[in-house]
């Protein structure tokens, strides 16, 4: 059946709102310096591989200087500051977002290649939502379960993705700067811009200088900062693989870390779920942010008997999505982030394909230019197949089928991961016996990813540990202080 498809005028974003210069250097000690011993790199814009700009790439003296930078911060001024008055610099933050925000979408979806609607619509604004909230805790941290008087670690290294740059910056900063700890950031190496327009955003909200130092390059950067002898606290959103190196690194030091990686997660649709509601929020699981999400619902257990119902639904309703230029506020699916993902999606997709899977994908016509790959739906997937256990990272859903509950929470469950899950009932008590026995660190019930700062997140197993946002991610940022009543 086919179902209506609208023309839509072309409605595209201006780009003039954004200025970006030739080349940027490194966010050290309050200021914008060139790199003493690293080289430089191009960033580009996804959807069209025009180059953006070109980026300093940090070395070991640059990531030495950042962390002496953030050190002294640490010493000099944060760590002596009260709450009240570290909180007055987070409000400020959150609402120079606030001002700057088609600016920080226009740059994020020019560097990233995601939809201005989700960067105008979701990245941004809950970026300032992390800083508003950050902002409330710092007079308060008395109040947080970990003693009357808990303290910072001292200086954090922090390495993020590309998926969410300035949304994964706020998890990182927010909760580091309002516990009273300094920063060094490295963004991912395909989208620093908004990294850099927060450098600007540190020095309009007058941020005493080394508090948050940026540091852009490529893993090896990334290596430098976790290495650090004088890095106190590690927080790393990424690969498991990178997140196993990293783990290794910190082993037998005194560095604290938590890990933020990858996830499988199971989409669990039974058959009283409101099918219409359960389509949309299969999309909003899988296909939102081109499947970019280290949470998103990319296994979709359907119970039998509404395995052709959900299916045809789901297939009528990928046939209105728009996939094309992201800056267009029409657009739906975006740009691929980079060559080197689409090569791995494509390749994953293939495996797929020949290990007896059957692919579907809407028809649509790909972009010439730019790095674009289409909604994919695989049915007659088993759990033995890659495109069932393996991380794909894109826009590529694996659709399983069960007929008790019992059997899709085995089903649910049988992955290294642990980040998230779904489930779809009208059954409250099945809600319920369901979010106990999944073994996820955020289980949606009749919606999939939503987030908000108050909410902690994070993974069982190969997803990783320790928990970001609420008063769970406080803690991973203070020293509970075991002397006077009160802790957790
Ligand atoms: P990645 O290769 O692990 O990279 C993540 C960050 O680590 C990047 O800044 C990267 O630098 C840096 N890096 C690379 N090698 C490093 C090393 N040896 N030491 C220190 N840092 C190093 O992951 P990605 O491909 O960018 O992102 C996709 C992955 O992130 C997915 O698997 C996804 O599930 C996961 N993810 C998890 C969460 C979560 O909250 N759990 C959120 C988002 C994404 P370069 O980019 O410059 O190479
Ligand atoms: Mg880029």
């Amino acid at each position: 059946m086919s179902s209506p498809v609208f023309d839509y005028a072309p409605a595209p974003e201006s780009r003039a709102v954004v200025d970006i210069a030739p080349s940027y250097g490194l966010f050290i000690g309050g200021a914008m310096r060139d790199p003493v011993d690293g080289g430089g790199f191009l960033s580009i814009s996804p959807s069209t591989e025009e180059v953006l700009t070109e980026v300093a790439e940090a070395g070991p003296a640059d990531v030495d200087a950042a962390v002496i930078a953030a050190r002294t911060a640490y010493a000099k001024t944060w760590s002596k500051m009260p709450g009240r008055e570290r909180g007055k610099y987070l409000f400020r933050l959150a609402r120079l977002i606030q001002e700057r925000a088609r600016e920080l979408a226009v740059l994020e979806t020019l560097d990233n290649g995601k939809p201005i609607r989700e960067t105008r619509d979701v990245d941004v604004p809950l970026a300032a939502a992390h800083f508003f909230y950050h902002a409330g805790w710092a007079d308060k941290l008395a109040f947080a379960g970990l003693g009357a008087n808990p303290r910072p670690h001292g200086v954090a290294g922090q390495v993020i993705p590309w998926n969410f740059p300035l949304l994964m910056l706020a998890w990182k900063v927010a909760p580091a700067l309002a516990t009273g700890n300094t920063v060094v950031l490295k963004p991912a190496e395909t989208t620093p811009l908004t990294a850099l327009a927060f450098a600007e955003l540190c020095q309009q909200a007058d941020l005493p200088a080394g508090v948050v130092n940026i540091v852009t390059g490529a893993g090896e950067t990334g290596r430098l900062l976790v290495e650090h002898p004088d890095v106190d606290k590690v927080a790393f959103t990424g690969s498991t693989e990178v997140g196993r190196l990293i783990a290794r690194a910190v082993a037998g030091t005194p560095k604290k870390a938590t890990l933020e990686l990858g996830g499988k997660a199971a989409n669990i649709v039974f058959d009283d779920a409101p099918i219409d509601q359960a389509v949309e929020g299969i999309v909003r699981g899988v296909f939102f942010n081109q499947g970019h999400v280290c949470c998103a619902g990319t296994r979709l257990l359907v119970q039998e008997s509404v395995v052709e119902e959900v299916i045809a639904s789901l297939k009528r309703r990928l046939g209105t999505l728009r996939l094309g230029d992201p800056m267009d506020k029409n657009t739906d699916i975006g740009a691929i982030n980079s060559a080197i993902q689409l090569e791995r999606i494509q390749t994953m997709s293939d495996i797929g394909e020949a290990e007896g899977a059957t692919r579907w994908s809407p028809a649509c016509t790909l972009p010439e230019r730019g790095y674009w790959f289409p909604p994919t739906v695989f049915t007659n997937v088993a759990q033995t197949h890659r495109i069932a256990r393996e991380e794909i990272f894109g826009p590529v859903l694996s659709v399983l089928t069960f007929r008790t509950p019992d059997e899709a929470l085995a089903k649910a469950n049988n992955t290294p991961f642990g980040l998230s899950a779904g489930v779809w009932t009208e059954k409250g008590s099945r809600i319920l016996w369901m979010a106990q026995r999944l073994r996820a660190g955020v289980v949606w019930a009749n919606t999939f990813n939503h987030f908000d700062p108050a909410s902690p997140f994070g993974g069982y197993k190969e997803s990783g540990y320790g928990r970001e946002g609420g008063r769970h991610g406080l803690s991973a940022y203070l020293v509970p202080d075991e002397t006077v009543g009160g802790g957790a």
